[in-house]
């Protein structure tokens, strides 16, 4: 079946098309990615009316584009996917309406997928991974350990109490006048310094539930900057290194609590640990959950940077495998700012 899928739930519009074969396996036969970074740049974060104004601007290109990429007309198409939250609701509204008059025009079943979801089964498309998985998504808006059993079936095992890791990155970088959006600047940064330097906290580590907590270690980064500047090259550098190894070496931990807890619910170990969201694409952090997965006696899947951070693929993917199930929603499904992935947390409002 081909899927074509649209995402619009932040500051990437996109939209790509999708194929998924009886036995399960997939193949992305287009991937269109517009970010819209530069027009937020200048105000060092995503500014929600804009956003949702570009989108409108491109989506109607950026879906044209992915269809003819792919090669193929709307009658060929199995089913129209889109993400219908979490996320800025001007855009989620932008993408959803769209894909809901492509589904009524051509007469396809409209598939609503939740992005996170999107995120968990990337790895599905790219991997091939089984179920049951354990999932870290660590992107600039969710850090969350979960157990993956099934399409539509997760668990939430632990949630930050506080900052995003990619929040925590970007904020950093923020208050070391590194540019927008700061990840990738940090990890550049981390790599020329002295990750010994500075001995920042480690936040609930060796705590039982898997859970995270970062507005600590940000704020002891603001302090020891405050204490330094102005800051030079070497200091910043340092600073980057000594806060990211803290990252990882809290990622480490709260990863071991979670397969833990995924063991004690689950009967058994996860069969991979796969990591979604755009700080998988931290060279650091995969390595050190590289040691992990193998201490864990499983594999790591982490799916490359182009399908960690937000894409049309993804959404197309998560659609195949919901249709695939029968799983289709009607067309005045809403969009949602708010849709937890675990059920429970969901509240009534959960899809059943
Ligand atoms: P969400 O998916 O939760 O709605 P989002 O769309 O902002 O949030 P992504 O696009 O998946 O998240 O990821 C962006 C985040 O990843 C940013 O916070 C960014 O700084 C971070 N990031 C990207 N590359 C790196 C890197 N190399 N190291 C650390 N963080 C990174
Ligand atoms: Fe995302
Ligand atoms: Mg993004």
């Amino acid at each position: 079946m081909l899927v074509l899928g649209i995402e619009t739930t932040c500051d990437e519009t996109s939209a790509a098309v999708v194929s998924r074969s009886l036995t399960g396996s997939g193949e992305i036969r287009s991937n269109v990615i517009r970010s819209q970074v530069e027009i937020h740049a200048p105000f060092g974060g995503v500014v929600p009316e804009m956003a949702a104004r570009a989108h409108v601007e491109v989506l109607d290109h950026v879906v044209a584009e992915a269809m003819k990429q792919a090669g193929i007309a709307y009658r060929d198409l199995s089913g129209i996917a889109a993400a219908a939250g979490p996320g800025l609701i001007g855009g989620v509204i932008v993408g959803l309406t769209t894909a809901k008059a492509l589904a009524l025009v051509t007469g396809k079943p409209l598939i609503a997928v939740n992005h996170l979801e999107a995120h968990a089964l990337t790895a599905r498309l790219t991997d091939g991974v089984q179920f049951p998985f354990l999932l870290l998504l660590v992107s600039g808006g969710h850090t969350q350990l979960v157990a993956v059993e099934d399409v539509g079936r997760y668990t939430r095992l632990g949630t930050t109490l506080d900052d995003a890791i990619g929040e925590a990155f970007d904020k950093v970088a923020k208050m070391l006048s590194l540019p927008y959006p700061g990840g990738p600047h940090v990890e550049e940064e981390a790599a020329r310094g002295d990750a010994e330097r500075f001995v920042f906290p480690r936040p609930l580590m060796g705590r039982r539930e898997p859970d995270f907590s970062l507005s600590g270690l940000k704020t002891a980064v603001r302090l020891e900057a405050d204490r330094l500047a102005p800051l030079t090259d070497d200091d910043v550098a340092d600073l980057c290194a000594s806060f990211q190894a803290a990252v990882v070496e809290v990622i480490a931990d709260r990863v071991r609590a979670g397969a833990r807890v995924f063991r004690e619910k689950m009967g058994r170990g996860p069969s991979a640990l796969v990591v979604a969201g755009g700080v998988a694409a931290n060279g650091a952090i995969r390595a050190r959950l590289g040691q992990i997965a193998t201490e864990l006696n499983t594999r790591l899947a982490i799916p490359a940077p182009a399908l960690c951070t937000d894409n049309g693929a993804m959404i197309a993917w998560a659609g195949a495998e919901r249709l695939a199930r029968a799983l289709t929603d009607p067309l005045d499904v809403s969009p949602r700012a708010r849709w937890p992935l675990d059920p429970v947390a969901a509240g009534p409002m959960a899809r059943a």
